[in-house]
């Protein structure tokens, strides 16, 4: 079990970001400082940089590695930028998304989940997360538009309400599919046009709400 949380996160950038076509600077530099496993109970601490993903309580899961870089990488993120993230969970992706922009408006629908994941921004002194309880397949329309979206829930379609409150241009990452298994689709919003990138299946637990499933 490594106790050397620092080495574990350098293997892992190595081991599972690059060979698998993480190749943005930024985001691997992020991915090995964030201590992913102080995200996680102290029992899976051990575990935290294995390629795979781990349960948070809940019933929820924190994405394996690969799949949080990839999702941060297609979103191309610049230090201006605000950020919309559905589905906090434990606070690691937003962790992660907090050091590549400007401000993160974060939104979990378990607020057992929320309370953790705060305590957590507080502890490692993020400071430019913004978060609260609701259902997040309606957006968080008050800080509207958003630079960048993330989805780390699966629904059935896009929600509209996300696409609305995209920016002009916009990049949104989200899995979309049936409760099962899930295409990771990017959406790049442009003059108006909307285009749609399938980068990877996937399987994510259940975006529940709204514009979600019921
Ligand atoms: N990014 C998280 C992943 C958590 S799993 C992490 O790094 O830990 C996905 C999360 O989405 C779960 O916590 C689940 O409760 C939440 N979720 C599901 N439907 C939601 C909705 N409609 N609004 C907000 N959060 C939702």
């Amino acid at each position: 079990m490594p106790t050397n949380y620092a080495t574990a996160r350098g293997r892992m950038v190595r081991e599972q970001l690059i060979p698998r076509g993480i190749s943005d600077s930024e985001v691997l530099k992020v991915m090995e400082i964030v201590p992913r496993h102080l995200f996680v109970e102290d029992a899976l601490q051990g575990q935290a940089y294995g390629d795979f993903c781990l349960p948070i309580g809940e019933g929820q899961t924190i994405s394996q590695p690969y799949i949080v870089a990839l999702m941060t990488q297609s979103l191309a993120l610049g230090p201006e930028m605000s950020v919309l993230e559905i589905g906090t969970g434990c606070g690691y992706q937003t962790a992660v998304l907090s050091l590549l922009c400007g401000k993160v408006y974060t939104v979990e629908r378990l607020k057992p989940l929320l309370i953790k994941a705060r305590r957590n921004f507080d502890r490692l002194h993020y400071l430019n997360i913004v978060c609260k309880v609701d259902d997040g397949s309606m957006g968080w329309q008050a800080n509207a538009p958003y630079d960048a979206i993330i989805v780390t829930a699966a629904g059935p379609t896009v929600p509209e309400a996300l696409l609305l409150q995209l920016a002009d241009p916009g990049v949104m990452v989200l899995p979309v599919g049936d409760r099962q298994s899930q295409e990771l689709v990017v959406i790049n919003k442009c003059e108006g046009q909307v285009k749609k990138t399938t980068i990877e299946l996937v399987r994510f637990v259940p975006l529940i709400g709204a514009q979600g499933w019921s």
